[in-house]
This record gives structure tokens, C-alpha cells and sequence, in this order.
């Protein structure tokens, strides 16, 4: 199949969710396993409801993803060679102009028919297998307001024929539409592509995805800092799998492994929490350059800035946390300015915090084992790894919870939250090692004069 020729024909009637972009993914990468090519068809046949910014946030959701297409263009591109068809198949008999008697405001006095000849036409769907339709009830439906409108369904045909579209990849929805676009193509003379109808794709409450009920446009999941590579490899998986159980495929792996064949019959499901798992992943793969550049990335507004406001090398030492702790860049953004921000600035410290794992029966024992382990820390290299931190720590932390109870979490809480200014921080060793020991010491002293007040 090395002539294999698919499209994506989004219609710029408003932005597109991350689900609509499944289609798109499934239609490339089933032309690249092929070694085929992708177009992209920008269907505006709806002139009214087409809009300049939709269109220019699908090209800019394209790019983003990167789904390069090999041609590009749209439907009313088209027009004089629609125009010559339907002209061709009024001259053949095969349609005609009918007049009208308009019901609704707006109706047309003349519209241009079909002659449908009423059969059953049935087709192979790759995904669903053989389907047929009786086309009798359709009778002879409209396949153009006039010889310079042409409706969807005429429009699709001519173009796909034109274009050489050998395997059209779309939605379900579209499943309905087929038999009748099959008798535009026979009475143009046009063969009859292969059709794969993807799954619907539903939200986690089992209803159909839709931008009304709050699906975010592709372009949201980029502003909140999903990685294209993550939302690639998740949208491939929405009704489809590589037949293991691998779930983390990289682009090549994915086009290696792609196959109409496998696609699921029944709805896929559009679920965050596994999608931003997937994200998690792609970005612990990252090197530190590319992180710290994604990080600039994900809010349009603060990009090349936001990085420039951290020291860097505490930022650089901070990618590991952030890699463990974020599943989005938007999460890592919160992360330093919230529970990482003392990475970056000293904490403002509260005296009865720093006291509050304190054994009763041994009084003054945080101020004694903060003045403790100044001396084990002075005795660290200026910057020390957190395993060398921990055995430097530990080992006295041990001996204060063999004289009692409750001992080592009253070395450990006072160290941490002198160090952090916060119930919730990173372990104390890796602050240790991250504010690197001259900025401890400092910290520890600051404590230690809260606690002397
Ligand atoms: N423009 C149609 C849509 O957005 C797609 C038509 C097709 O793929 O044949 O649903």
C-alpha cells in the first residue's frame, strides 16, 4: 500500500477538542506506516459559520502536535471544479434543479437534487466490517443550494476523489453519510475509497466529548503544559492499543506499530488523570534544557521570563522534585512558587511551629539539636549529595530516638521546617543539598535566634 493517501477535513466552525485531534493522529499515522501521504483540507463549506481564527487554531494545533501534512488547502479552493461537476452530472441526468416550496425563512425556491436510484449500497468499514444501507428513504436528497453551493456530502466526494484519498479516517458520526457520498461517487465515476470510522469518544461520565460540556480545546492542555510527544502517544490511544502492553510509544514507535486493523469498535474513553500520567512520563524523559525551556513555554505570556527569575543552578538541582511531584508544567510552575519556593527565598519562620514536635518531657530539646548539628553540617563540602546529607544526619537523629520516643522526628521537623517554612516540603536532606550548606547554616542561625527571643 505504498500509494496510501489520507486526510484530516476539520471544519473551522469553532476550536476543535483534544479529541477531535484523535482523528487526525489516527489518519497520519496510518499514512506514515504506510510510507503515504496526509493532507489537511480546511472544509469551509459552511461559509457563514467558518471562521479565520478557528482555521488558524487548527494549523497552529497541527504544528503544535506535529502532524505534517503534505499538501494543504481548503474546500472553497475548490469551487470552480465543484461547479463543473455538478454542471457535468444536470448535462448526464444524474441531477437535477428542482424548485421548492420554502417551509422556513431562508429556504430556497431551487435547490439541485441527486437522482437517487434507491438501492442498498453497502461498504467495508476497516473498523466495523461490511455495512448496508437502504438509501430508499433518502430519496433524491440535495447535493447543492446551487450549481456554486455545494452541500458537505458533494463537496467530500469531489475532493477526496480529486486528491487521490485512498483511505478516508473519520468519526462514527460520519457512518450515516457514507452510503450516500458511495452513489455521488458512482454516478461521478469515482472509485470508492476504503472507510474507517472511528470510535466516538466519550468523557469519563460516559457521554459523548463535547466542547459544550467543557472539553478543552487542544490548545488549553498546551497552555496548562502537556507535552505534543505525551498528547500524541494519548490521543493514539483513544480506541486503539499496539496489541502489548506497552502504553508509552514514542512517534516512531507509533507509526512502526499503527494499524487500522486494531482499532476498537466500541467508545473510547477521554480520561485526564491517565493522559496527564502519560505527560508525567514524556516529561521525566526530558534532559534539563528541555525542561527548563518547557517551563518557559507553558504560559504564552511569561515565556523566555519565567525561568529568568530563579537562581540557576537551585533550579536546575530542582528538576528531579519536580519530576517526581508534577504531572504538567503548569503543576511545576505551581510547585516553585508554592511548596519549592524556599529553594529560592528564605521562609518567614514561626516559633511555636518550629517547636511543635518537641517531647514534653525534655524541654528545650529543638534549640539543643538544632545547635547540634551545626557542627556535622559546617563539617559538609559546600555542596553535598543528598546521601552524603543523610549519613551526616541520620546517624544523630538515630541516637536522640534511642534516648526517647518521638526523638528523631524532633530533630528532622525543626531542621526541615527551619530550612523550608513549611508543614509540606521536600525531605530535609534534599533541602540540605539543594540550598547547598552555607545557605543552611544561615537558616539554622536564623532559627536558633527565634528560638533564644
Ligand atoms: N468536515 C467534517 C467534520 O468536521 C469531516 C468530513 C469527513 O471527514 O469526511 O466532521
Amino acid at each position: 500500500m505504498s500509494s496510501v493517501v489520507t486526510r484530516f477535513a476539520p471544519s473551522p466552525t469553532g476550536f476543535l477538542h483534544a479529541g477531535n485531534y484523535r482523528t487526525a493522529v489516527f489518519a497520519y499515522l496510518f499514512a506514515k506506516h504506510h510510507g503515504g501521504s496526509f493532507i489537511l483540507r480546511i472544509e469551509d463549506t459552511d461559509r457563514a459559520r467558518s471562521k479565520p481564527e478557528y482555521e488558524a487554531n487548527i494549523l497552529d494545533a497541527l504544528a503544535w502536535l506535529d502532524l505534517p501534512f503534505e499538501r494543504q488547502y481548503r474546500q472553497s479552493d475548490n469551487a470552480p471544479r465543484h461547479r463543473e461537476l455538478l454542471e457535468q452530472l444536470i448535462a448526464d441526468n444524474l441531477a437535477y434543479v428542482s424548485k421548492e416550496t420554502p417551509k422556513n425563512q431562508g429556504d430556497r425556491e431551487e435547490v439541485i437534487r441527486f437522482r437517487n436510484p434507491g438501492e442498498a449500497v453497502s461498504f467495508v468499514d476497516m473498523i466495523r466490517g461490511e455495512i448496508t444501507m437502504d438509501t430508499r428513504d433518502l430519496g433524491d436528497f440535495v447535493i447543492a443550494r446551487s450549481l456554486d453551493e455545494p452541500i458537505f456530502h458533494f463537496a467530500v466526494v469531489v475532493d477526496d476523489a480529486d486528491e487521490g484519498v485512498t483511505h478516508v479516517v473519520r468519526g462514527e458520526d460520519h457512518i450515516s453519510n457514507t452510503p450516500r457520498q458511495i452513489l455521488i461517487q458512482r454516478a461521478l465515476g469515482f472509485a470508492t475509497p476504503a472507510y474507517a470510522h472511528l470510535p466516538l469518544i466519550l468523557g469519563t461520565d460516559r457521554t459523548k466529548l463535547s466542547k459544550r460540556k467543557g472539553a478543552k480545546a487542544i490548545t488549553e492542555y498546551r497552555a496548562l503544559g502537556l507535552l505534543p510527544e505525551a498528547t500524541l502517544n494519548y490521543l493514539s490511544l483513544l480506541g486503539w492499543n499496539p496489541g502489548d502492553d506497552r502504553e508509552y510509544l514514542s512517534r516512531s514507535e507509533l507509526i512502526e506499530s499503527f494499524d487500522l486493523a486494531r482499532v476498537q469498535k466500541g467508545s473510547a474513553i477521554f480520561d485526564e488523570t491517565k493522559f496527564f500520567s502519560i505527560n508525567q512520563h514524556w516529561m521525566r524523559k526530558l534532559s534539563d534544557e528541555r525542561f527548563l525551556a518547557c517551563l518557559d513555554f507553558v504560559n504564552p505570556e511569561s515565556r523566555e521570563g519565567f525561568t529568568k527569575s530563579y537562581n540557576p543552578t537551585k533550579l536546575t538541582a530542582a528538576i528531579p522534585l519536580l519530576k517526581e511531584r508534577a504531572q504538567t508544567f503548569g503543576e511545576a510552575r505551581d510547585m516553585l512558587a508554592g511548596e519549592l519556593s524556599c529553594l529560592f527565598t528564605k521562609p518567614t519562620l514561626d516559633a511555636g511551629l518550629l517547636t511543635a514536635k518537641e517531647p514534653t518531657d525534655r524541654p528545650g530539646m529543638t534549640q539543643e539539636a538544632l545547635k547540634a548539628l551545626l557542627g556535622p553540617l559546617e563539617a559538609l563540602p559546600a555542596s553535598a549529595s543528598v546521601e552524603l546529607v543523610k549519613d551526616t544526619i541520620m546517624p544523630f537523629a538515630d541516637a536522640e530516638e534511642a534516648k526517647g520516643k518521638g526523638g528523631r522526628g524532633a530533630v528532622l521537623w525543626p531542621l526541615r521546617y527551619a530550612l523550608s517554612g513549611r508543614e509540606r516540603s521536600p525531605d530535609p536532606f534534599t533541602l540540605v543539598s539543594i540550598l547547598d550548606k552555607d545557605e543552611t547554616i544561615r537558616r539554622l542561625r536564623l532559627a536558633l535566634a527565634i528560638l533564644e527571643k
